[in-house]
């Protein structure tokens, strides 16, 4: 069950922590981590910090962006050490472990890191389902990348080891991959009927993103919600 689970760590900067995050991993009992376009791929400093974690490294992917590194995931959960300008759902770590450990019991999840000196960008928040952020001193909250990764991994494990406790999940949710279809179809067909006017398209997409975001559809309400844009769309074009 843990092996659906995946650590995403986007354009890291220090091999150290890319190593230090194989150890903390394995030391929760997770193994699936994914590199996105690591500034410097993991090196023999990586391996040192890995430590008896050598395994989980040899076997990191390395992919270019995040929305490939959780396209087959059904949820993706951000984390950010400071509220953003765009609220989003949030999720405390300990239901954050939950979460991962429950929605992984049937589908691929993700729990995705950001770059050392500033974090994730706005554009790869909103590839999140939810964020989540460790309640750290509000005076010097932000962690070391990899000690934020051995944290929200030991809530994961808090999870796992009490999962007897938690229903089945029952809803299809989604992939990450078929969302972004989704959107991409929604802004063509908006920008197609002049909602969204291209020289200024503003924030209406990323308010229209949080609404299907917090709503969460399932697979067969985002099926219909597909339709209804290829019924449109056969009307603007007829
Ligand atoms: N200056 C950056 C901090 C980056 S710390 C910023 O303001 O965003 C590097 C990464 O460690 C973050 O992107 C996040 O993935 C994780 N991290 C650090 N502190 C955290 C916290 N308090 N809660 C959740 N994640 C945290």
């Amino acid at each position: 069950m843990l092996e659906n689970i995946r650590i995403v760590l986007v354009n890291t900067s220090h091999t150290g922590n890319i190593g230090s995050t194989a150890r903390a991993m394995k030391t929760m009992g997770l193994s699936n981590l994914y590199l996105v376009d690591p500034v410097t791929p993991p090196d023999g400093k990586s391996s040192a910090l890995a430590a008896g974690a050598g395994d989980v490294l040899a076997n990191a992917k390395i992919v270019s962006t995040l929305a490939e590194a959780v396209a087959s995931c059904s949820l993706v959960v951000g984390t950010s050490a400071r509220s953003r300008t765009l609220p989003w759902p949030m999720l405390e770590p300990r239901e954050c472990g939950i979460k991962m450990v429950e929605e992984g019991q049937k589908e691929q999840v993700a729990l995705v890191f950001g770059r050392e000196n500033n974090g994730l960008s706005n554009e790869e928040l909103q590839l999140c389902h939810f964020h989540v952020c460790i309640p750290a001193n509000p005076e010097y909250s932000s962690l070391n990348l990899a000690a934020a990764v051995q944290t929200l991994c030991y809530e994961i494990r808090m999870g796992f080891l009490q999962q007897d406790a938690y229903p089945v999940v029952e809803q299809e949710y989604p992939l990450s991959a078929d969302l972004e279809r989704f959107y991409s179809h929604l802004e063509q067909t908006l920008t197609e009927t002049g909602f969204i006017v291209q020289n200024h398209p503003g924030v209406v997409m990323t308010k229209l993103r949080r609404l299907v975001n917090r709503a969460r559809p399932e697979s067969q309400e985002l099926n219909i919600l597909r339709g209804i844009l290829s019924a449109m769309d056969k009307k603007n074009n007829a």
